[in-house]
Formats: C-alpha cells, sequence, structure tokens
C-alpha cells in the first residue's frame, strides 16, 4: 500500500470521487479518538450518533472492497490523537503519501496542515465533494462590505445551481422571498405529527463510552436509539420528511409546542452535517414531492426548506470561513455573566426553558426557533458570556459542529459579531413567545407583568438590554422604534423596570 486517506468522523461522503474505484494501493483510515470526544462535553446521542455512523460508514465501504484501518475508541494501540495516530500508522506501514479531505472546522484544519508541513511523506489535501459553495466563495462575494446579507448570496446560490429558476434567470412564481407567509402558530388542539425513530439497539457504543469515562451530557435511550446512522436511514428520514412534513414545514416552522419535539421540521441536519447526504439531494428531494403534489403543497412550503439549506446553511459556512479565527473571540456587547447551571438541567420556573432545555437533553435537538428565541433569547437578555453558551450549543445538540454553531450562536443569536450575520439582535419580550407558542398557559410566571415577583423575566430584562445598550443599538435602523417607545415610557416605571432585571440578574440561578 502506498498512500494513506484520512476520513473526518464528519466526512461520511460515499458518493465521494475516492470511492469510486477500487484501490489496491490506498489505504482509508477512521478513528474515534478523545481529541474529538473531549474537546466539548457533547451530548450523550450525538457521540453515539457519530461513532455509530462512522462504524456503518467504514463497513459499507469494506463491504464494497475498499481497504480501511478503523480504530475504535477503546483500540489498545489507539493513541488518541489525530496526528499521533496517523504518525504511527505511515510509520508502521510505510506510506508514501497522505492524504485528507479539506475540514470544515478551523481547529482541524490547522492541525492537519501543521501535520502535512511535518511529514517527510508527499501529501494532499483535496475538496469534502458536499457543500454547494466553494469555501471561500462567500468571503469573495461580499468583498469589501461590512454586513453579509444573507437574503443576495441566497439568491446567488439559487442562480448558480439553477434551482427554482425560470429560463429567462427570474425566480419560479417571480417571488424569491416567502418568509411573511411562513410564521404561523399552531391553531389550538392541533397535535403535530409523529416524528420517525429508528429503533437501533446502540448499547455495545454506549458501554464503550461509559467505561473510557467520556463526559457526556442528556440522556440516551440505548435500546432503542432515534437518530439516523447510515446513508440508507438519512434517506428514510427525508423521504419522511417530504411525504409528511413539507406539507406544512413553511407554515409553522416556527411555532412552538409541548405537544411534540420535532413538528414539521427535518431533522435531517445530522445526516447533512456528517455528510451521509448531500444539501443537493436534500433539496432535490423536496423539490421533486413539491412538483408531484403541487395541488396539496404550497409552493411557500418548499421554498421556506429550501432557502435554510442552500441559503442559511450555506451562508454560516461561509462566513465562518470568512472571519475564522477571530470569530470564536467577538463579544460585541461585553457580556459577562455566567450561564446559569439550569441549562444544564432544564430546571427552571420559566416554562419556555424548562421545555426547551429538557427536550433537548433528551433528544440532543430543539427546532431552531427554540434555539434562538428561547435559550439564544434569554441568554441574550441576560448577558451571558458568549464563550460559556457556545460550549453549550457545541455540546449539546446532534447536529452542532463548529462551522455551523457558532456562526449561529455568536452571529445570529448573541449579535456578537456586531452585526455581520443579523442586521439586529434576535431579542423578544413574552409578547413574541407567547404568540408562537402554547409555553406561557403552563408557566409559575405571567406573560402580561413586566414587575414583580410573578412577572415573566423576559418583560424587564428586554428593557433593560435596551438601556444597557443604548449606545451601541440607538443608531440601529431597524431598532429606533423601540427607543422611541422607551423615551416616551413613564421615568418612575422605567426605573422600577430596570430594577426588576437587575433582581432576576441577581437571581438568575433561582428563576
Ligand atoms: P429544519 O428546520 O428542518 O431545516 C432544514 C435544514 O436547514 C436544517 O437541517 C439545516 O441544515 C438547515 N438550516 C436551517 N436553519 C439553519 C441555520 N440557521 N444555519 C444553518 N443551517 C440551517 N444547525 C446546525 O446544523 N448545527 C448547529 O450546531 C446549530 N446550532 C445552532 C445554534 C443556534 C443558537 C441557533 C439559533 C441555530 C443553530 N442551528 C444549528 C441552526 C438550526 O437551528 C438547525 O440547523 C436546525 O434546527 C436543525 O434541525 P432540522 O434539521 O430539523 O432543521
Ligand atoms: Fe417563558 Fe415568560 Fe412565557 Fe413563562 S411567561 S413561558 S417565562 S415567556
Amino acid at each position: 500500500m502506498q498512500t494513506l486517506k484520512l476520513i473526518l468522523g464528519d466526512q461520511l461522503n460515499a458518493a465521494h470521487s475516492w470511492f469510486q474505484n477500487i484501490d489496491p494501493e490506498v489505504c482509508f483510515v477512521m478513528m474515534e479518538m478523545r481529541q474529538e470526544t473531549d474537546y466539548a462535553p457533547h451530548h450523550i446521542q450525538k457521540v453515539v450518533a457519530f461513532f455509530a455512523s462512522m462504524r456503518n460508514f467504514a463497513a459499507e465501504r469494506q463491504s464494497e472492497g475498499h481497504r480501511f484501518v478503523y480504530i475504535n475508541l477503546d483500540a489498545p494501540d489507539n493513541l488518541q490523537s489525530l496526528t499521533e495516530n496517523l504518525s504511527f500508522l505511515i510509520e508502521k506501514h510505510d506510506f508514501k503519501h497522505f492524504e485528507y479531505q479539506l475540514p470544515d472546522e478551523y481547529r482541524l484544519d490547522e492541525q492537519l496542515k501543521s501535520f502535512c508541513g511535518s511529514l517527510k511523506i508527499t501529501s494532499e489535501a483535496v475538496d469534502s465533494e458536499h457543500f454547494m459553495s466553494e469555501r471561500h466563495e462567500l468571503e469573495t462575494f461580499f468583498k469589501g462590505k461590512k454586513t453579509f446579507l444573507m437574503e443576495s448570496f441566497y439568491r446567488a446560490m439559487r442562480r448558480k445551481h439553477n434551482v427554482m429558476m425560470d429560463d429567462d434567470g427570474q425566480p419560479w412564481t417571480s417571488q424569491w422571498n416567502y418568509d411573511a407567509d411562513n410564521r404561523n402558530a399552531f391553531p389550538k388542539d392541533h397535535r403535530p405529527i409523529e416524528p420517525l425513530i429508528f429503533d437501533k439497539d446502540v448499547s455495545e457504543i454506549v458501554s464503550m463510552i461509559k467505561k473510557q469515562d467520556v463526559k457526556t451530557i442528556g440522556v440516551v435511550d440505548e435500546k432503542h436509539f432515534l437518530w439516523p446512522t447510515s446513508r440508507a436511514e438519512s434517506l428514510e428520514l427525508l423521504s419522511f420528511f417530504t411525504e409528511n412534513c413539507l406539507p406544512l414545514f413553511g407554515k409553522f416552522q416556527d411555532a412552538m409546542t409541548t405537544q411534540g419535539w420535532s413538528l414539521y421540521h427535518a431533522r435531517i441536519s445530522f445526516s447533512m452535517n456528517s455528510k451521509m447526504v448531500s444539501p443537493l439531494e436534500v433539496i432535490q428531494a423536496a423539490i421533486t414531492t413539491w412538483q408531484v403534489r403541487q395541488d396539496e403543497i404550497s409552493f411557500s412550503q418548499l421554498e421556506g426548506f429550501v432557502r435554510q439549506i442552500i441559503g442559511w446553511r450555506e451562508y454560516m459556512r461561509g462566513v465562518y470561513w470568512a472571519k475564522m479565527p477571530d470569530y470564536q473571540h467577538l463579544n460585541y456587547f461585553e457580556h459577562k455573566q455566567k450561564l446559569p447551571d439550569w441549562f444544564w438541567t432544564g430546571q427552571t420556573k420559566m416554562a419556555c426553558l424548562k421545555h426547551s432545555i429538557q427536550q433537548s437533553l433528551n433528544y440532543a435537538y430543539a427546532h431552531h426557533i427554540q434555539r434562538l428565541m428561547v435559550t439564544g433569547n434569554f441568554a441574550l437578555l441576560a448577558g451571558i458570556n458568549p464563550d460559556e453558551l457556545d460550549q453549550w450549543y457545541l455540546g449539546i445538540y446532534i447536529d452542532a459542529i463548529e462551522w455551523v454553531e457558532i456562526t449561529n450562536t455568536r452571529g445570529m443569536s448573541q449579535f456578537a459579531d456586531g452585526g455581520i450575520v443579523g442586521t439586529k439582535p434576535y431579542v423578544s419580550s413574552a409578547n413574541y413567545i407567547d404568540k408562537m407558542s402554547t409555553y406561557c398557559g403552563g408557566c409559575f410566571y405571567d406573560k402580561k407583568l413586566k414587575i414583580g415577583e410573578k412577572a415573566c423575566p423576559f418583560n424587564s430584562l428586554y428593557w433593560h438590554f435596551y438601556a444597557r445598550h443604548e449606545d451601541k443599538l440607538v443608531k440601529n435602523p431597524r431598532i429606533g422604534m423601540m427607543y422611541q417607545t422607551w423615551k416616551k415610557m413613564d421615568a418612575d416605571n422605567k426605573m422600577a423596570i430596570l430594577d426588576q432585571a437587575e433582581k432576576h440578574l441577581k437571581n438568575i440561578e433561582t428563576l
């Protein structure tokens, strides 16, 4: 064997050109390592999902005839570090050439670049053949601009890949954006569809993780593991989504309820982020379903879905590569508050946070609006340190990989980048949460009150946030109205609201 080719845990792309021919001179290597399990406390379901998917991927390629070295976490010769394992293998088998697919994470990219620089054999980095944009395409697209408008990039992506476009270069239906049609709450008594669950026994992997004493968070039902861990299961989940959820996806994509946890969302982010399915095939599946069932599925449902994937997902990746490594330290509001302990348990009297956090601990999943307008909203209003928050989001979700986690957390959710991703901070009082969810009805706090023991903390923290960051926000044209309202309020009332917010912040652990 002459060449060693590395496949990282999130590079499970069976359609990659590497696998199109069997080459007896090539050996692939995959490894489970403490380096990856320990850089943040991950949800147990996330660790299991990655290891199970990696093992399936290796077994499938081996059965096709590819040569593989697969290093289990508990293998006696596992050195638990990417570069140490690679060095050991190169020396042991006398490889003459080393190749890897470009990683999506900055830290791994740096690690592999420096490793290759130290090698005495030749090496090469190749594309992972997954994304619809190049690593630095967004950076070039917005060259010289301070803010990166997602909508412009999304339209460029649709044009580039001819997605839902007419021959004359216009979007189908002549309308690019259907966001305004896609913001409904669930009608009373609406019961969302039950999710497709993969009922697998993963007890062997769980027991290995426990024996190795890997620190994890959340719970796992090891006899009935629910996430897809192979390409076949990922395609099954995709098909379940297009058939059953797409018709209501856009309409209810912002809705929150205690009646279910996945609602009409695709839950396809883990399959895509691990590259078991490609963004192009995901949107093609949705487009094909819509074409066949146009009488039942409105175009706004399809557009809403496609926008998330070739818009937001590609955009976030582009921002990451344009702004790392500085991005990981941005803290525009200089927030320093410690993350409350109840973020790790869900033990809070605030029903919206309790439900969103407990659901995350149970399923390693919360949908976008729970992440943005419940946990993220509270953290921003309370001034939580974005470093601590990043660790939380990076650990708790099944789909959390830094390139998409950090841009969503620091950028979209915390405005810690000062407005590269978002044009204004996503904050709200109880009003929005009540409008979009069923949470407030069952809450200890009163959604209408700003002051008093029973007052919903969001209501006073909301004004406290605007008041404490007036210098940074007052000139933002999208926020001006807020400051007009604040200025018109009675001075005593304003003082009482700010005092109440201070009390909440002081007692944040017991909220
Ligand atoms: P659906 O609602 O069904 O959407 C379909 C797909 O669109 C998703 O699978 C995803 O690939 C893509 N998508 C939607 N919104 C975004 C977005 N804002 N950025 C990038 N892709 C998007 N997504 C991750 O994949 N990993 C993360 O670590 C992550 N962290 C987040 C942290 C915060 C604070 C916030 C606000 C959002 C985060 N997101 C993250 C984005 C989004 O919440 C998830 O992609 C989505 O909830 C995944 O569930 P789904 O597959 O059911 O998505
Ligand atoms: Fe959340 Fe406030 Fe509503 Fe309670 S009242 S669920 S804390 S928004």
